[in-house]
């Protein structure tokens, strides 16, 4: 049997990722081409990631240390929220755990026992990879304790997988695709067609062209589904500044009174952007808080971006997969948008068919994809929703909006009980949903009566031995800046000798 002919069309995070992924996992099992056109470019930001990177990369083989020296990364350990929930407040999303759970109740229920009872201490105390992080500390544990993602330059990472990608086979075609051509009869698309006259056939066609969706959208018209009305974020600008001190191993996202303002430190520089609702925020006036809010010398011109948050309502359709920008896209208020890559291009490789596309892949595919999806969609309208702030016309929007079923629900629960239960393997764990919504001012009526069999004396020992084992080990961890320069210290700015 011939091997599978895969074409990828873009070359931004996406494409590069999904060849990277696929030329490495498949071999000589298929062919991959991807088409890509520096004269149009990539979307030009993405820097905040999360955990299951770490296993992306371990899959495909990458050595850290170099991947970090290359995309000039640092180690992230959460999110700190600044003014989510009345304007002057602050909270910490981490990775990892709080506390240590009972299987029947997790360690919240232990925890709002002891505030009752005088005895408990801030929750952040008990969570390792929070108080480690706004220590600035940082190490790899054993047993990977401690739990990290990236922040990273998504440009470089970019370069980085074609290097990988091209290493293991893929040839790369430089390009404009003017025209995707059907097959009259299956309606599946043959071939691209570039502006130069090239003709690039194939069996599979992987949709990473970024906003535009020129094959998924342009071609196969697979709709959209539009969440505004819940994620009411429609633009965002991005701009580049000096690194003041020492990065920190932590995103940070302050809410102003239209939307949000992100800042990620990188080895070299901080990105910076703001996101906002252009109902109530001029462009001029955005960028003016923007400018007016950071810290360092500005080394870019703005990058200015618009979007509309939703999904594509078919993200495989005949033989083509929407992969990245193309796909949907929702705000990186939980720097959600590159993990969703990644589970499209592994749950892809997992269905990848021997012969023509199987119908039942294909439903099974987009049923995954969409459910993760409106997963961390939910989490996201969590932040909005659940908020005390009613000082401006965007945040008394967000309060009285109506939002879906399954999160008011989970807010419900979480509200009488202090219960939460992931499903279907959801991304954001217990953890992920107990420490944003008691950020966001959604503090349980009632525990599970488990904390009641331990005693007083039994239940103070266990909160203290639990926030003393996290004060030590992070008193053991060197300073985050100082590690990333010992482990993976790229020796000067990649983006500048390049
Ligand atoms: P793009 O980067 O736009 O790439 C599209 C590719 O298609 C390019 O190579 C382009 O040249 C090519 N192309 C398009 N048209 C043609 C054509 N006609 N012919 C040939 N080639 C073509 N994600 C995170 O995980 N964390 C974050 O912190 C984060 N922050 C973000 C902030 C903002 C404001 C935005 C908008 C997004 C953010 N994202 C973030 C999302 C992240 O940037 C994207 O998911 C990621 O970069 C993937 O983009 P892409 O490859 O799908 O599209």
């Amino acid at each position: 049997m011939s091997p599978r002919r895969i074409v990828v069309a873009g070359g931004g995070t996406a494409g590069w990722m999904a060849a990277a992924a696929i030329a490495r996992t498949m071999g000589r099992a298929v062919t991959v081409t991807l088409v890509e056109s520096e004269a149009i470019g990539t979307v030009g930001v993405g820097e905040s990631t999360i955990p299951p990177l770490v296993t992306y990369n371990r899959l495909l083989g990458i050595d850290e240390a170099e991947f970090m020296r290359a995309t000039q990364a640092t180690f992230k350990l959460g999110i700190l929220f600044d003014g989510w929930r009345d304007g002057s407040d602050r909270y910490f999303h981490s990775f990892g755990l709080t506390g240590k759970d009972h299987w029947a109740a997790g360690f919240q229920h232990y925890w709002l026992s002891g505030l009752e009872r005088g005895q408990a201490a801030p929750y952040d105390d008990y969570c390792l990879e929070l108080v480690a992080a706004l220590k600035g500390r940082f190490a790899h544990l054993p047993d990977n304790a401690l739990n990290y993602a990236y922040q990273l330059d998504s440009g470089l990472y970019a370069r980085f997988l074609r290097k990988m990608a091209e290493g293991d086979g893929t040839r790369r075609i430089e390009g404009r695709i003017a025209e995707v051509e059907l097959d009259g009869a299956s309606g599946e698309i043959a071939a691209l067609r570039l502006q130069d006259g090239q003709r690039v056939e194939g069996d599979l066609f992987l949709d990473c062209t970024g906003f535009r969706a020129l094959l998924i959208e342009g071609a196969l018209h697979a709709g959209y589904d539009d969440w505004t009305h819940w994620l009411p974020c429609d633009s965002a600008i991005a701009i580049q500044t000096e690194n003041v001190g020492s990065p920190a191993p932590y995103t940070r996202a302050m809410a102003h009174d239209a939307g949000w303002q992100w800042r990620i430190p990188l080895q070299h520089r901080t990105g910076n952007g703001i996101v906002w609702c252009s109902r109530y925020l001029s462009r001029d006036q955005a960028l003016d808080r923007l400018l007016g809010n950071v810290e360092g010398r500005v080394l870019t011109e703005p990058n200015h971006l618009s979007f509309v948050t939703g999904a594509r309502r078919r993200q495989w359709m005949r033989n083509c997969i929407a992969i990245g920008l193309s796909g949907g896209f929702m705000e990186p208020l939980e720097s959600t948008s590159i993990h969703l890559i990644q589970r499209a291009i592994l749950r892809l490789i997992r269905m990848l068919p021997l012969g023509p596309v199987n119908p039942s892949d294909v439903a099974e595919f987009n049923e995954q994809q969409l459910t993760d999806m409106v997963q961390i969609r939910d989490f996201l309208i969590l932040h909005y929703k659940a908020t005390d702030r009613r000082d401006a016309p965007f945040w008394r929007q967000c309060a009285a909006m109506d939002v879906p079923d399954t999160l008011a629900q989970k807010i419900a629960l979480f509200r009488e009980t202090g219960r939460v239960f992931r499903k279907n393997e959801e991304l954001f764990a217990e953890n992920s949903w107990v420490q944003v919504m008691m950020g966001q001012g959604i503090m349980p009526r009632s525990w599970h009566p488990i904390a009641a069999k331990l005693t007083d004396d039994e239940l103070a020992r266990f909160l203290a031995s639990v926030r003393d084992r996290v004060a030590q080990t992070v008193a053991t961890l060197p300073a985050h800046g100082a590690y990333v320069t010992r482990y993976c210290g790229a020796a000067e700015p990649a983006d500048r000798a390049a």
